[in-house]
């Protein structure tokens, strides 16, 4: 993947970096660790970053901005309406992506909810690769249904297939058919689908979906909130794009799209979000909605700062030897920890490394939330902070019955530029410890259960006192070690 040999044989992912601002970084002995999960109600989302060594839960708002973002910052343009650093940053999505309109947004699923508001309707179904939390929460807040159209393989854990985020053509046909044109106003593809372990498409797939939507006259839009690494992925992977620039790979997939939205937090490593577009007509029903929801259409709720860092983010989102970084260090992660027998994700996507919960903890069943308790015991062991991916990030049916997840994951997720590689060792190492000592996690359950969005706030407890157990066990094997 890498384009540096190394004479000693062990690959390692090379920074194309220094570290010129650090941050200190706590790693609090495991009895803390034990009084803040359960002050967090053993859920991830809730710990202070003050217990907290790596901060693995997402690349959400956390990648490293660089030295020309930070400048450009200090450039903003204060202004309600007409800002200079809009006009920047509209120059940027014009070069970069290729598209005549935008509309800013405060973040990924604000873009979200226009959308859903503009082009959906009561009963409306609407096909994906995969689904992502925050937009199925819109969709079912607008009385629509998805169906996800993941190719073969895309939920084999270990596999190779190389670009398991692929629509399957048949299945998105059939669907098509059996709901009805009419009741499906767009086709969804969501670039390095994130739930399903930050897994590419590739172009031609996108190629045909984009001729199955032509046939139908249905809009195709991109989730191009992780764009970048998907195009790295494709450069690296699909034989035919290996002589191009990430420029023109990103400009062939955003191309094929009628309508792009995205996470500035992930895409460009700042705040924000937008939604672009060529058609003018697209562009005019949602217009309105982003005075009404987001704020006026020079800054739509994002401060002018981060609008200049977004512009410059776009730019750096060309940048191969940026965009490589955090791959690079997931392979790493990912081929370690298989080497020690650790059931991961495979093959290496990108925004993190995924562990299936269900193979590492199938003495637990799935409504006591596997990737739940795995995030909590991991926490408890070594101070890393990972997210659960699974049951409790999923919903209850319209009879209060748990829809058990298809994958329970622990994601860690790798933030670009972030961490070192002593670092990514040592989750190695607790990793692996806990994987030897993993008949001692038990399950989960809620005590406090949000209706919407639960994983984000809600709190549980241990089945049983598994994790007094656990760190017994700890102080055991390790004596008086953080
Ligand atoms: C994070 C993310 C979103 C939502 O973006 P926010 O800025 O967190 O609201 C949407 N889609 C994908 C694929 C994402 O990864």
């Amino acid at each position: 993947m890498s384009k540096i040999k190394f004479h000693l044989g062990e690959e390692i992912p090379l920074e194309l970096h220094k570290v010129r601002v650090v941050q200190k970084l706590h790693l609090v002995p495991i009895e803390r660790r034990f009084e803040a999960i359960k002050e967090a109600g053993f859920n991830t989302f809730r710990l202070s970053t003050k217990d907290v060594y790596l901060d693995m839960l997402t690349d959400s708002g956390t990648n490293a901005m660089s030295d020309k973002q930070i400048a450009a910052m200090f450039q903003a343009d204060d202004a309600y309406a007409g800002s200079q650093s809009f006009a920047r940053l509209y120059s940027a999505v014009q070069d970069v992506l290729g598209k005549k309109f935008l509309l800013p947004v405060h973040q990924g699923r604000a873009a979200e909810n226009i959308i859903c508001r503009a082009f959906m309707k009561k009963g409306n179904v609407i096909p994906m690769n995969y689904h992502f939390t925050t937009f199925l929460a819109h969709v079912l807040e607008n009385g629509g249904k998805i169906e996800e159209l993941l190719c073969d393989h895309a939920l084999d854990f270990s596999s190779d297939h190389q670009f398991k985020g692929n629509i399957d053509i048949n299945k998105l046909e059939e669907c098509i058919q059996r709901n009805g044109v009419e009741n499906i106003p767009f086709i969804r593809m969501e670039a390095s689908t994130n739930l399903i372990g930050g897994q590419p498409f590739s172009i031609s797939n996108m190629m045909d979906v984009r001729r199955v939507a032509d046939k139908y006259g249905i809009m195709l839009v991109l989730d191009a909130s992780l764009l970048g690494e998907n195009a790295y992925l494709v450069k690296q992977r699909e034989e035919q794009w290996k002589e191009n620039t990430m420029g023109d790979i990103i400009k062939m997939m955003v191309g094929l799209a009628d309508l792009v939205y995205f996470s500035a937090r992930k895409l460009t490593s700042s705040r924000g979000g937008g939604i672009c577009t060529n058609r003018k007509d697209l562009y005019q029903k949602m217009e309105a909605l982003v005075p009404l929801f987001e704020g006026f259409l020079t800054y739509g709720g994002i401060s002018v700062r981060e609008i200049e860092a977004m512009a410059v983010g776009m730019y750096e989102t060309l940048d191969e030897d940026m965009i490589c970084q955090s791959p690079m260090f997931i392979k790493y992660l990912v081929e370690s920890m298989a080497s020690h027998g650790i059931p991961v994700v495979t093959p290496p996507g990108v925004l993190g490394a995924h562990v299936n919960a269900m193979d590492f903890c199938s003495h637990i069943p799935q409504n006591q939330y596997p990737a739940g308790a795995l995030a909590a015991a991991f926490y408890l062991v070594s101070g890393i902070r990972g997210m659960e991916r699974g049951t409790i990030s999923s919903v209850r049916d319209e009879n209060g019955e748990e829809i058990l997840a298809d994958v329970e994951l622990l994601r860690l997720a790798v933030p670009r530029r972030v961490f070192t590689l002593s670092q990514v060792k040592y989750v190695v190492d607790r990793i692996t410890w806990l994987y030897e000592n993993r008949n001692m996690i038990g399950g989960l359950k809620f005590v406090y259960e949000p209706p919407v969005l639960r994983f984000f706030m809600g709190g549980l407890e241990a089945t049983d006192d598994w994790p007094e157990r656990l760190m017994a066990k700890f102080r055991k094997d390790f004596g008086d070690s953080l």
